[in-house]
């Protein structure tokens, strides 16, 4: 059986967080209290059950939980989880469990019943170790909270722990990204992820910014920051695997790769998305609606549309597209489809053809969205 013929990963949503970051669109809401936890894991656990997916779920699937601040569930609502899962069948051997933690929120006791759990693998939520940029950010924790969080991980037996830095800040400069940068590492995770801010309509930073009150670093200091950035992690022993992570050999996301290599994956929770390889789910993202089991929000994805996705997703990876996987999964060639676009990006040096694979050269991943809009050419219709 191919990978894309079973779902390879499940995704878990759980959208509380203790405040809303400044920079913060996804879905997650503040100040809910233990009732209303109470009542979306009671909903979670039921849209589990309910569960008829179309695809068999791989033994090994990976198992992620993701948010919002999932380390603000209890151990008992995440084993109640993780049962409904195991009913199911779906919690099987997986190759990977990985909890999202913030700095803040957990203690050694709660690190060691989710080892007790299964959870191998953490995601931490650091951003930076300056403590005046955190605050910026609106995030709850201290710097020091942040590498008491990685020590804490460590100590209770995560080996295999990924931590997550934002540059292109207000306030942020080269050199105060390098010292978080210098710092992170030499507390050792096995995994970082490093991603350039985004300015998403309606955050607080949107607003600040449209005020006046806070500017952005320019473009050249971004791209300075961008440079110093893959050059410390580069020499500091992590391997760029895809645009915005990083890894120690054999430490990549198991999880992450997933979506990036364009197989299927169920998901659950309030605004969660899964894909079975032709449609893609999306859940009711207001709590009330999806506690209430409202419909899903349903995309079918023409072919011209999966063979899309299916390569600027793979184009993210160091890796990049598999032209044999290519062609087993559409039954015609990649070099038919897109031979003139592929030779464009060839000759500007943005990308190659090697080894069987055709992939973004550092060049073409520095400009990442260029890179991909060579290959959108479909209009795109959600279907209800
Ligand atoms: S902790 Fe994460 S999900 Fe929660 S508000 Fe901040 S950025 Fe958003």
């Amino acid at each position: 059986m191919h990978p894309w013929e079973a779902y390879q990963g499940i995704y878990l949503h759980i959208p509380f967080c203790q405040h809303k970051c400044s920079y913060c669109d996804f879905i997650s809401y503040q100040g809910q209290d233990g009732k209303a936890r109470t009542r979306y894991v009671k909903a979670l656990i039921k849209e589990i059950r309910s569960c008829e997916a179309p695809l068999p779920v791989s033994r090994g699937a990976t198992i992620y939980v993701g948010g919002g601040t999932p380390s603000l569930l209890s151990l008992e609502e995440l084993a109640a989880i993780f049962s409904a899962l195991k009913e199911k069948g779906y919690f099987n051997a997986p190759r990977e469990v990985t909890l999202e933690a913030n700095p803040g929120t957990v203690d050694e006791a709660y690190l060691r019943g989710l080892r007790a759990l299964g959870v191998d693998r953490l995601s931490l939520g650091i951003q930076s170790l300056e403590d005046s940029e955190l605050r910026l950010m609106g995030r709850t924790h201290t710097a020091d909270e942040a590498r008491h969080i990685i020590q804490l991980s460590k100590e209770a037996g995560f080996t295999r722990l990924s931590c997550d830095l934002i540059y292109g800040f207000p306030t942020q400069t080269a050199a105060s990204i390098e010292a978080s940068l210098t710092e992170l590492m030499a507390l050792g995770p096995s995994h970082i992820s490093i991603y350039g801010l985004s300015v998403e309509p309606g955050t607080v930073l949107s607003h600040k910014l449209q005020k006046g009150l806070w500017t952005l670093p320019t473009d050249e200091e971004t791209g300075a920051m961008y440079d110093l950035i893959m050059d410390r992690l580069v020499k500091g022993g992590y391997e760029r695997y895809e645009i915005s992570n990083f890894a120690k050999a054999g430490d990549e996301s198991r999880h992450n790769l997933i979506y990036w290599h364009y197989h299927p994956y169920l998901a659950f929770g309030a605004g969660a998305t899964g894909f079975d390889g032709r449609k893609r789910e999306t859940n009711q993202a207001y709590l009330a609606a999806y506690e209430r089991g409202e419909a899903p929000e349903v995309e079918i994805l023409s072919p011209a549309v999966q063979r899309e996705e299916m390569i600027f997703m793979n184009l993210r990876t160091v890796r990049g597209l598999s032209l044999l996987d290519y062609e087993t999964r559409f039954g015609r060639s990649f070099e038919h489809d897109y031979g003139p676009e592929t030779e464009d990006l060839i000759h500007k040096g943005w990308a190659k053809r090697e080894d069987g694979y055709f992939r973004l050269t550092p060049l073409g991943m520095q400009y990442g969205n260029l890179a991909f809009e060579a290959f959108i050419t479909t209009d795109r219709e959600p279907q209800k």
